[in-house]
């Protein structure tokens, strides 16, 4: 899909010699291809060039929650939205996945979820035995996080436009004024990560391409994770669309700081490198539902890891914060830059 991203860029390009008129065409001709949604270099230049900045008194707009002081207290919000494919997978399905996902995104922040919306988009001929299986998961998801689903909305679109069901949801965060996880990364500080990462993208393409598996959907909620932490970080960042990549470029720039990262130490099973291999994506840009990367001062550092171990036992210090910009990863080979993913990674993974 890079291909098609290069091919429209490239044709912007060499319209410098072409008239007005014919430049105007080619940029009508533009169109958006699946690159633009894997969460990395594509989305984040699409976002930019929609100029979506009319925010009001909202912050963090372009971070997992936007934020907004409001009557003594942090108000928290979130959307997202959810097409799968298959809906069902190992560990896990889209419901319990939407659940999850909107709330991670509130607990990164540092809010305590109050409530999200559910809006279901399902396709015309979706048996209503597999739908009520995923209102199942979603109500199990709600009861465990004891986050309500308040509010929600029902369409059904006809056959073979959107392959059984797709789910959108919103969520509602509190916390104190001081309660926002989004300080900034300064040299020495230490990067950590809560546990393996890809499981959920392995397991889901495991069943999309019908090979077998051991390993299950990482998909969880953070909650218990952050509070746990949450004194003694900084800020955190779910691993999701774009994966590790993805987040850790994206600490960094919020940051304008740099990371030096331990490949070497960076915790991902054998068989996630393995299908990874095979797929020809880097382990590191497949996305997760229940694990994060955060920022903690070096003296906290050990301490947080200790904290997170008891969900994870893969949880651990990857590398810390230095002076300059980007992701520089230390592997057995030398050092070379982790950049945002580009191109069509895996579409419709969560
Ligand atoms: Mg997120």
């Amino acid at each position: 899909m890079s291909g098609m991203k290069t091919k429209a860029s490239g044709q912007m390009r060499s319209s410098g010699t072409k008239s007005r008129a014919e430049k105007g065409k080619l940029a009508v001709q533009a169109r958006i291809g699946l690159a633009h949604g894997s969460g990395g270099l594509e989305m984040l230049g699409l976002i930019k060039r929609l100029g979506i900045n009319f925010r009001g008194r909202w912050k963090n707009c372009l971070n997992d929650s936007a934020t907004l002081a409001c009557c003594g207290k942090m108000l928290f919000f979130t959307s997202d939205s959810y097409v799968v494919e298959p809906v069902f997978f190992p560990g896990g399905d889209i419901g319990c996945l939407a659940v999850y996902g909107t709330i991670n995104d509130l607990a990164v922040m540092g809010a305590r979820p109050i409530g999200i919306s559910l809006s279901l988009v399902i396709e015309e001929g979706m048996t209503e035995k597999a739908l009520m299986r995923i209102i199942s998961s979603i109500r199990k998801a709600s009861k465990l996080t004891g986050v309500p689903v308040a509010t929600g909305d029902t369409k059904v679109v006809e056959r073979g436009r959107i392959g059984s069901l797709m789910i959108n949801t919103s969520g509602l965060g509190l916390g104190s004024k001081g309660a926002v996880l989004d300080g900034k990364a300064v040299p020495g500080d230490s990067v950590i990560v809560s546990g393996g990462i890809g499981e959920h993208s392995v397991a889901v393409l495991s069943k999309r391409f019908g090979y077998s598996s051991r390993l299950k959907s990482d998909s969880k909620p953070l909650i218990d994770e952050i509070e746990a932490v949450r004194n003694l970080i900084k800020s955190a960042k779910d691993i999701t669309r774009g994966g590790l990549a993805s987040c850790l470029n994206e600490i960094a720039d919020s940051s304008s700081a740099g990371f030096l990262i331990d490949e070497l130490r960076i915790p991902s099973r054998k068989e996630v490198r393995k299908v990874a291999g095979m797929l020809g994506v880097s382990p590191y840009e497949l996305a997760c539902e229940g694990r994060f990367a955060c920022v903690a001062p070096k003296k906290n550092s050990e301490k947080v890891v200790a904290r997170l171990k008891r969900f994870n036992s893969q949880a651990c210090k990857i590398g810390e914060v230095v002076r300059g910009r980007g992701v520089i990863m230390q592997g057995l080979l030398g050092k070379r830059r982790l950049d945002y993913p580009s191109g069509r990674l895996v579409p419709r993974i969560c």
